[in-house]
This record gives structure tokens, C-alpha cells and sequence, in this order.
């Protein structure tokens, strides 16, 4: 059997430290396999895809995604599947569904419906992940759009027996049995990360020494930094064994912002997120749910009330929204948007243009709108909507 192979070529591709201009991948199968210069002949079972004047950057690794279009991860079996399809519109390769507080029955249908989704993969959609549970072990107190009546429903047990699917458990250490079930979640080889919590600094290095390696959307919905007293803001960025998430809408953090949390932990410890609800694609107005909730899309997603409740926002709009309010080269964007959440999580050959790696990318425009993207050597137009 002839090898096949295409050659995407003239693009100004985004490495890991450079931009090199005029670079041809070699996607063979659902691998890079070779970074070239310089044209050559073709053989009849290579193809060319001409991207000339096209920047070409890893595949976007959301770690935190509700929904999008319409879509939310949790109501019901296919769900997840769907918003799968929808997410490389926007750049997007692989994610981590994400759950909110909820009903035993809703969890148990949302981590089946990720089993679903990872063990038959759709070609051209978006990789799914495990879970990430933004769960029901919060703070009420910094619960935000939450449903509070979940909140404290112990799911622990069916978590730990479906600890396969389940990628990252936000909580928050200081509620009453919080540090056990921290130990627990640890134990059984889940991510567990701070969030939605007012724990003091002493509360948050506790959880981190016990085995607490990231944080969920630093600074929302979690007790403050001052400079008298540090709160759980303090504790994850001054700790070098903490990966932060960072929504990167410029509402919810703003850009100058963004910008001292990347120089206080490195673009190795900053992943940019979405935190997309099913608001997220669609126009300023749209309405969609989230955690039972009515939202409405405008900057933000709000509830009725006016509470902030996630984003409306898309990873290639957190990708440009790196590079032109903070401050961040592409190069560095590319890093926490593909491949700090892939290292994070990993996902090796994830995240990075380079050989042997997957072929997870995506095609943008010099103004950052995605043109194609690519996951396992396939492509999809991104679809008008
Ligand atoms: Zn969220």
C-alpha cells in the first residue's frame, strides 16, 4: 500500500519556541510526521494544501467546557457528541466536558454519555477528554450560577467507580469532609483542583500539599488575594506545584490581569479556558441553559438576575484576546492555549507542532479566525452559523 500523505504548505507555523515562516507539515495517517522547507514533487498519493499566508498553531486543549451553540454537555446521552462536532469551528481538538453541580442521575448519564463519546470517537470532531466535574463538593458561598441544591449531594462513590471518565474534580477543600474526599479524589488518580472556594492561604497550601495540582478559573468565584492576606488566589500562584486556568474573555479577568497572573506562574503553569456555556457561538441575546438555569448571551452569560454565569466566549476569540489585549506573542498564546492544558493533562503528542506528534492544528487567518482545523489528519470547514 502507498503511503498517503499531505503537505500543508506556506504557512507561517507556530512552534514551541518560533514562528517559522513558510514550513510544510507532513500529516501522514493521524500523525505529523516531518516539518519541512522547501517545495518538492508530489507523487500521486500526496496531497498539497496550500496555506500560504495562513498561520498554523497547535490545536486548542480546552480544559473547561460546558457547551457551545446551543448545546450543554449535560442534557442528556448525546450531548457530549454534540458539542464534540461543534468545537472545532473554533479551533478546538480535544476538551474537557464539564459538569456542574447536579442530581446523582444527571452525573451518571453526562460520564456515560463521556465513555460514549471517547470510546467511538466521530471523525473530525473535537477529541473528547475525561470529565472535568466543576462538582458538587463547592462553596455555596462561591457557588455564582451553580444550582445550590445540589451542592453537598454526596456523588463521591459514583465518582471514584467512574474514575476513568473523570479527568479533573473542582472543589473546595474547606466544606465540612472536604480534605477527605480531596484524599480520596487523589488517591484514585483524579486531578483535583481549587475552585468555587473561600479557603484561607493556610486552607489552600493543606490542600496542596495533599495533592491538589490546579486551580479553576483563578480569581472567579474564589477568596481573594491582598497583600495581608494571601486567600486561595495567593496560595496557587505562589505555588510552583499548581497549574491555573484563566478564562480568557477579557470580561471575567481582565487582560492586565491575565497578564500578572502569566508572569507570576509562567506559560507553563497557565491554561487558557473558555468556561463556555451553551451560550458561547452564539449572537448577543441568544438565550441557553446552563446547570438548569436560563442564561442569556451578551458579553457574558448571565442569569437573569445578573449573576455572571461562565462565558459566551470561543477559544479562538481566547487566543486572540492573548495576543492583542495581553500582551502575549503567538508563540506564547499557543502555549497556554494547546500546550500547557495538553502537558497538564498528560496527553502526549498533544499541543505542539512537531514530529511524531499528533496531527491536532488549526488554521488561522493573520487576524486569528479560523480557516480549517485538523484533528488526526482530518479536516472540517469551520460551518456559517
Ligand atoms: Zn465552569
Amino acid at each position: 500500500m502507498p503511503v498517503v500523505r499531505t503537505f500543508l504548505s506556506g504557512g507561517d507555523v507556530v512552534l514551541p519556541d518560533r514562528v517559522a515562516s513558510g514550513l510544510t507539515l507532513v500529516l501522514e495517517g493521524d500523525r505529523i510526521v516531518d516539518l519541512t522547507s522547501g517545495p518538492r514533487e508530489l507523487s500521486s498519493h500526496e496531497t498539497r494544501v496550500d496555506v500560504t499566508g495562513q498561520l498554523v498553531v497547535p490545536g486548542f486543549v480546552d480544559v473547561h467546557v460546558h457547551g457551545v451553540q446551543g448545546v450543554d454537555v449535560l442534557e442528556g446521552p448525546a450531548a457530549v457528541a454534540a458539542v464534540a462536532r461543534r468545537l472545532p469551528r473554533f479551533g478546538v481538538t480535544a476538551f474537557c466536558p464539564t459538569s456542574t453541580a447536579c442530581s446523582p442521575e444527571t452525573l451518571e448519564t453526562f460520564l456515560e454519555a463521556v465513555a460514549t463519546a471517547r470510546a467511538t470517537p466521530e471523525p473530525g470532531a473535537a477529541r473528547v477528554l475525561p470529565a472535568h466535574l466543576e462538582s458538587n463538593f463547592i462553596n455555596p458561598a462561591y457557588g455564582g450560577a451553580q444550582p445550590v441544591e445540589w451542592i453537598g449531594v454526596d456523588v463521591l462513590p459514583l465518582i471514584l467507580d467512574r474514575c476513568a471518565d473523570v479527568g479533573i474534580l473542582t472543589m473546595a477543600p474547606e466544606m465540612p469532609g472536604g480534605m477527605e474526599r480531596l484524599r480520596a479524589a487523589v488517591g484514585a488518580g483524579i486531578r483535583v483542583s481549587l475552585g468555587h472556594s473561600g479557603a484561607t492561604y493556610d486552607q489552600a497550601l493543606e490542600a496542596i500539599g495533599a495533592g491538589a495540582r490546579h486551580a479553576t478559573h483563578l480569581f472567579n468565584r474564589m477568596s481573594p488575594m491582598s497583600h495581608r492576606d494571601p486567600g486561595l488566589v495567593g496560595a496557587v500562584l505562589s505555588s510552583d506545584q499548581v497549574a491555573v486556568e484563566i478564562i480568557g474573555d477579557g470580561h471575567h479577568v481582565h487582560p492586565a490581569v491575565v497578564r500578572v497572573a502569566i508572569a507570576a506562574k509562567g506559560h507553563s503553569q497557565v491554561m487558557a479556558i473558555t468556561d463556555g456555556t451553551a451560550g458561547s457561538g452564539l449572537p448577543a441575546g441568544a438565550c441557553a441553559r446552563l446547570g438548569g438555569h436560563t442564561i442569556t448571551v451578551g458579553d457574558v452569560a448571565q442569569l437573569p438576575d445578573g449573576t455572571l454565569a461562565g462565558s459566551v466566549v470561543t477559544m479562538d476569540r481566547v487566543f486572540a484576546m492573548l495576543v492583542a489585549q495581553a500582551g502575549q506573542s503567538l508563540v506564547e498564546a499557543a502555549h497556554l492555549c494547546a500546550t500547557t492544558p495538553a502537558r497538564e493533562l498528560g496527553l502526549t503528542g498533544q499541543g505542539v507542532l512537531a514530529a511524531g506528534s499528533l496531527a491536532d492544528l488549526a488554521v488561522l487567518t493573520q487576524d486569528l479566525r479560523v480557516v480549517q482545523t485538523w484533528v488526526g489528519g482530518r479536516t472540517s470547514l469551520p460551518e456559517q452559523s
